[in-house]
């Protein structure tokens, strides 16, 4: 069944505008994710089939593991060259915002630059909440991936011949690192009849899982073996497990950029737990990752207490205390915000 989010008459209207536009970017979230890099890919291939050009914009770079899927060359990052991407913004025609649900999600800097444009804004999001920026916003919060909904957007679009391995790679990429290997609750049976019909378009599963998850370093294991060994707490009252790292205890492990992706999951793995937390301290901020199970919404908490947000079982947030002081700030507030919950 087509998603009735992606309406014919918005399609033919937004295509019509891409026909008469030069410039064209696609912008994906800071600290870009599979989904972020993956959705952004997608859609930039499925546009460049239709002899549509576009340019892919993500704020900050990614994880090596991503690096495989075609098209991740000629990705611009502001961070990397800001002047660029500031000249391409200024003269942009259309410009679409995949994966965030509001500007100020691809960072502050960033965030003005794409304010102040009066480009077309095209929004296809799957986040909570979504802001009212956009001319054309196709949301839906009940979706596992902005990739799915990518899929769906060139499925509505009648143009599902159009995907061939390379678009698909990228739309299993979002899907299976948005949906921890297709065990979320987010899952449908239309997930799992969109990876059976990307498969059947030439995706090869078992090598993007063996890209994305074979991925292990020495350094990386020893890391998440020294974080688990000395810095996981496990708090059985509120079945809340957390652990944190400061930037020493990663330098002195060698620590590279993707290196901490997925160390919440597992604190979430443990029995009984149903609320993870990774304390991570970064630059200028200390980052917050949260997991929960079931009805847990931990945006919620995020939102309350860390200027955060995100979806109710996977949540991140900022905190400007150390990393100790954010680690002893969640645990004296959690409780009551786990308990208010059961009333
Ligand atoms: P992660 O823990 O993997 O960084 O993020 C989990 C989810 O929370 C993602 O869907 C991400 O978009 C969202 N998220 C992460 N950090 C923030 C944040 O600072 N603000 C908001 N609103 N959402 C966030
Ligand atoms: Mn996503």
């Amino acid at each position: 069944m087509l998603n009735p989010i992606f309406e014919k008459s918005k399609l033919d209207e937004l295509f019509q505008v891409l026909s008469e536009s030069k410039t064209i970017l696609i912008f994906g979230h800071k600290n870009p994710d599979g989904d972020s890099i993956g959705s952004t890919l997608a859609l930039y291939h499925y546009l460049g089939s239709k002899g549509i050009n576009s340019q892919v914009i993500q704020p900050d770079g990614f994880p090596n593991f991503l690096k495989w899927m075609e098209g991740t060359d000629s990705i611009l990052l502001f961070e990397k060259q800001p002047e660029e991407v500031t000249e391409l913004i200024k003269k942009a025609d259309v410009i679409f915002n995949l994966d965030y649900n509001e500007q100020s999600r691809v960072g502050k800097e960033l965030g003005e630059l794409l304010q102040q444009s009066d480009a077309v804004k095209v929004m296809i999001d799957h986040h909570q909440q979504p802001d009212d920026f956009a001319q054309f916003t196709f949301s839906d919060t009940t979706s596992c991936s902005t990739a799915q909904l990518v899929y769906e957007f060139i499925e509505s679009n009648g143009d599902l011949p159009l995907i061939n391995e390379t678009i698909g790679n990228c739309i299993y990429t979002g899907i299976l690192t948005d949906t921890g290997s297709f065990r979320f609750p987010s899952v449908t049976p239309k997930t799992h009849l969109i990876a059976a019909d990307l498969i059947s378009r030439g995706v090869v599963h078992s090598r993007i899982h063996e890209e994305i998850y074979d991925i292990n370093t020495p350094e990386r294991l020893k890391l998440l073996g020294y974080t688990l060994n000395n810095k996981l707490e496990v708090l059985p009252e509120i079945n809340t497990a957390i652990i944190s790292l400061t930037m020493k205890e990663m330098q002195d492990h060698k620590t590279q950029k993707g290196y901490t992706e997925g160390f919440v999951n597992t604190a979430l793995s443990i029995l009984g737990v149903t609320t993870a937390v990774f304390v991570k301290e970064d630059k200028h901020i200390v980052k917050i990752s949260f997991r929960s199970k079931g009805d847990i919404p931990v945006n919620e908490f995020s939102k309350l207490h860390f200027g955060g947000g995100g979806h109710i079982n996977a949540a991140g947030g900022a905190s400007k205390l150390s990393v100790q002081e954010t680690v002893d700030k969640i645990k004296k507030e959690l409780p009551s915000f786990l308990a208010q919950l059961t009333k």
